[in-house]
C-alpha cells in the first residue's frame, strides 16, 4: 500500500499541483518514506501557501522531492497525517479501496470472525480512522480533523462495502480535543434498538455500541481468549479486570471447574453475569464488583504466623493501561508489580498466570521484568509458556511503533 514515494507519475492528478506544499527540514523525510504517517510542527521547514485545517496538502522534502499527500491541521501537534505516498484524492473511491484492502487483511488472518476491527488507523495507513464491525453494525471513530471532515464519503464507502444495518459514531476519544474536535456520540445512519447480539469465537455477547467501553468490546483480545482458555481445563479461574468476562467465559467453555470475575463496575459485573447465563455457564461462574487492588490485598494480607493459602489454578490479569504518557510509567510499574505480587501468592504451584499490559509505553521486556521482580518478592519461580500480542485485526506495523501496544505472557509457577 505504501509503495515507493514516486515522482509525478501515471496517476498524477492535475489538481494536485494546486495543493499547498509542506516542505520538510533536511533529515525529516526518511521516516515518512519508511511509512510513518506523522509530521510534527518541528519537522516543517515551511508551507508554500496557506492551507486550511483539515485539507489535503502535499509533502515534499527540502529538495522538493514529492513524499506524499496528507491531512493538514495547524492546531494539532501532528501537523500533517500522511495518507498516501501517491497523489490520491481523499474521496469515496479512495476510502472504498483502502477499507477493502484492510478487510482483506482481516479475512486472511481472522477468517472465522464476524465481528472485528475493520480499520485500525495507523495500522491501516488511515491515521485518525477506526472502524469496528459488530456483525451488521459498524462503529466509526474519527480522531483527526481531516478524517472527521470526510465522514460523509467514509459512510458512503461503508454502505457500498457492507450494507450495514446501522452506523454509529463513538467520538469521545481524548485525542479529538488535540485536533480541536468536540465529543460526538450517536447513530449516523440506519437505526438501532438496544444492544447488538454478536458471536465471538462462537460465544454470545450483547454489545452496547453506544455506551460500552471502547466501541463496545475489547476486540483486541479476540485471539487471546481462545489461547488462554487452552490452559483452563478443570481449573479454578480468577478473571481480574474482567469487563464482560471475555477470558472467564472462554475458560468456562473450555472446561474450567469454576470461574470468578472481578471488575470495579457494578453495571459491568451485572452484564458479565447475564453473559455467563446466556452462554449456559451460570452455575460455574461467579462475579464481584470490587477494586481488584483492594480485593487482592484482602486475600493476601495475613496475621503473623498465618499463611496465604493458594487457591487458584489460573489467574488472568488484564488491567486498563495505567499510563497516559511516558511520565506515568514508574507509577504504572508499581501498580503492575503489586497486582502480580499478590496474584502470584494466590496461585497454586503448577498454576498459571496469564497477564496482559496494554500500555504502549511499557514494552514487553519492561513488562516481563516487572513480573519477575514480583516473582522474586513472592519467592516464586516462573516458566514462560506463552506470549501474546494484539489480535491481527489490530495489525502491528513495526515502522510505526505506536501501532504495537498489547502484550501478554502466560507463566506457570514452577515452585
Ligand atoms: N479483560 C477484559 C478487558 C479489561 S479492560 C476483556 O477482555 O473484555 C479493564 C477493565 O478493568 C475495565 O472493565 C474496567 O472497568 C476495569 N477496572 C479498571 N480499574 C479497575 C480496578 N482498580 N479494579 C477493578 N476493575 C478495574
Amino acid at each position: 500500500m505504501f509503495g515507493r514515494a514516486g515522482c509525478a507519475g501515471d496517476n498524477y492528478l492535475p489538481s494536485m499541483q494546486l495543493l499547498p506544499t509542506v516542505l520538510l527540514k533536511p533529515g525529516e523525510a526518511d521516516r515518512i518514506v519508511a511509512g510513518h504517517p506523522w509530521i510534527y510542527h518541528g519537522s516543517v521547514l515551511r508551507l508554500t501557501q496557506p492551507a486550511a485545517d483539515g485539507e489535503l496538502v502535499q509533502v515534499k522534502d527540502h529538495r522538493q522531492r514529492f513524499l506524499g499527500v496528507g491531512f493538514y491541521n495547524s492546531r494539532s501537534k501532528i501537523v500533517v497525517r500522511v495518507l498516501s505516498p501517491e497523489r490520491v484524492d481523499a474521496d469515496q473511491a479512495f476510502f472504498e479501496q483502502r477499507i477493502r484492502a484492510a478487510l482483506t487483511v482481516r479475512q486472511r488472518h481472522l477468517p472465522q470472525a464476524s465481528s472485528f476491527r475493520v480499520v485500525n488507523a495507523e495500522s491501516d495507513f488511515l491515521s485518525g480512522l477506526i472502524i469496528d464491525k459488530y456483525e451488521d453494525v459498524l462503529v466509526v471513530q474519527t480522531s483527526s480533523l481531516g478524517m472527521d471532515q470526510r465522514k460523509p464519503v467514509i459512510l458512503a464507502a461503508l454502505h457500498g462495502i457492507f450494507s450495514p444495518r446501522a452506523i454509529v459514531e463513538r467520538n469521545e476519544a481524548s485525542s479529538r480535543k488535540f485536533e480541536g474536535l468536540p465529543d460526538a456520540n450517536g447513530i449516523l445512519a440506519g437505526s438501532l434498538e438496544g444492544p447488538v447480539a454478536i458471536k465471538l469465537n462462537g460465544l454470545q455477547f450483547e454489545v452496547d455500541v453506544l455506551g460500552g467501553h471502547k466501541t463496545g468490546l475489547y476486540l483486541d483480545q479476540q485471539v487471546n481468549y481462545q489461547r488462554v482458555a487452552e490452559l483452563a481445563k478443570g481449573a479454578h479461574v480468577l478473571d481480574a479486570f474482567s469487563f464482560l468476562g471475555g477470558f472467564g467465559l472462554h475458560a468456562a467453555r473450555a472446561g474450567a471447574a469454576q470461574v470468578h470475575l472481578l471488575d470495579q463496575s457494578g453495571d459491568v459485573i451485572a452484564g458479565a453475569l447475564r453473559h455467563a447465563a446466556a452462554n449456559g455457564f451460570a452455575e460455574r461462574c461467579s462475579a464481584e464488583a470490587v477494586n481488584v487492588f483492594d480485593w487482592l490485598k484482602a486475600q493476601t494480607v495475613t496475621k503473623p504466623h498465618e499463611k496465604v493459602i493458594p487457591r487458584w489454578d489460573l489467574i488472568v490479569l488484564d488491567p486498563p493501561s495505567f499510563t497516559r504518557n511516558r511520565a506515568a510509567v514508574p507509577d504504572a510499574l508499581r501498580g503492575y508489580k503489586e497486582i502480580h505480587l499478590r496474584a502470584l501468592k494466590l496461585l497454586k504451584t503448577g498454576g498459571t498466570l496469564a497477564t496482559f499490559c496494554c500500555s504502549h509505553h511499557v514494552n514487553a521486556g519492561l513488562f516481563q521484568d516487572t513480573v519477575l521482580s514480583a516473582a522474586f518478592d513472592a519467592r516464586r519461580i516462573l516458566r514462560r509458556v506463552a506470549t501474546y500480542s494484539q489480535s491481527p485485526d489490530h495489525p502491528i506495523i513495526p515502522m510505526i511503533p505506536e501501532t504495537e501496544y498489547l502484550k501478554g505472557f502466560a507463566f506457570e509457577v514452577v515452585r
